[in-house]
């Protein structure tokens, strides 16, 4: 297999936060309220976020008072302590400079560092949000170690953070050509790589291979795992495989794409040039799959022919 190693100077967004986690402190509450008079929180309104140009927005955690006891640690971020919370519309209107935009949407102008925190806040919310009882007795969670466990005293099961892990696949076969997919509902043009659920019990690379034969009828022959990604929408880490397969036809007989294809670097490079094709944008993990195989044996970068939009 001729597979580049992974692009350290080009990771997918939302990857290596400068935030330091400090699990330690979760459970430490002299040391976080030491650093009170400088902690800011990150404020989360309907999963929407505060963003500002290229920008995460926070407010000083004292303003928040005892509102600050619901609040998630999320650890050290440039010597300051952030915490984020779940605020109301009410709320949110009541700090006319804050302005809250969906994540997913922002996440391509958005500074890298940034868009990184603000993942790991949005999925921490979402997460708290929908164990507030639990799942064994039905009685109501409350929250511990800052945040990070909601434990049921009724029945003494503690629940904790989850992400649900996700494949992508970039398959080539051996005349260079990969295989892109369709989604029905995707704008004209868009074609990207093959992507799954993994099932429990199930490995990764067990999903690759079903995944794959499932939607495309292609038949993997073998694969090197190449990045991962956190996806926040609302609860994934993506896992990305570079793939080998056998030449097969594709053939799409589920609903989850519509479309299966073959395309050589050539022809891709002629229809971004043309604007008839185009790929997820340059932060996911999508695009990073699909960039690695393609520099890996053409003439001109694959960033080189993204065309602002
Ligand atoms: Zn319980």
């Amino acid at each position: 297999m001729n597979i580049p190693d992974y692009p350290h100077d080009r990771t997918p967004g939302f990857n290596a936060a400068s935030l330091e986690r400090k699990a330690e402190w979760r459970t430490d509450a002299a040391a976080r309220a030491a650093l009170l008079d400088e902690a800011v929180v990150v404020p989360v309104c309907r999963y929407r976020m505060p963003i500002a140009g290229d920008s995460l927005q926070t407010l000083p955690a004292h303003s928040f008072d005892a509102r600050l006891d619901d609040a998630i640690w999320l650890g050290l971020w440039n010597q300051r302590s952030v915490y984020t919370l779940e605020v109301s519309d009410a709320e949110a209107s009541g700090w006319p400079d804050l302005h809250f935009s969906d994540l997913r949407g922002a996440a391509m102008r958005l500074q890298a560092d940034d868009a990184a925190v603000m993942a790991y806040a949005r999925a921490m919310i979402y997460w708290a949000k929908r164990h507030r009882y639990c799942g064994r007795c039905g009685q109501a969670t409350r929250p511990t170690h800052a945040g990070h466990v909601l434990r049921c005293d009724a029945c003494d099961l503690e629940h904790y953070p989850r992400s649900d892990p996700s494949m992508l696949v970039q398959v080539s076969d051996a005349d260079e050509r990969c295989l892109l997919g369709r989604q029905p509902g995707w704008p004209p043009g868009m074609w990207s790589v093959l992507a799954g659920f993994v099932e429990p019990g199930e490995s990764i690379e067990d999903c690759v291979i079903r995944e794959v034969w499932e939607e495309a009828r292609v038949r993997v022959t073998g694969m090197r795992y190449f990045a991962s990604q956190p996806w926040p929408f609302p609860a994934s880490v993506l896992v990305g495989y570079h793939a080998v397969a056998e030449a097969d036809t594709p053939q799409v007989e589920q609903d989850e794409l519509e479309a299966a294809d073959w395309f050589s670097r050539e022809q891709i490079a002629e229809g971004l040039r043309n604007k008839t094709l185009f790929t997820p944008p340059p932060f996911t993990l999508s695009f990073r799959l699909i960039e690695s195989w393609y520099d890996h044996g053409a003439p001109a970068p694959l960033a080189s022919l993204l065309q602002r939009r």
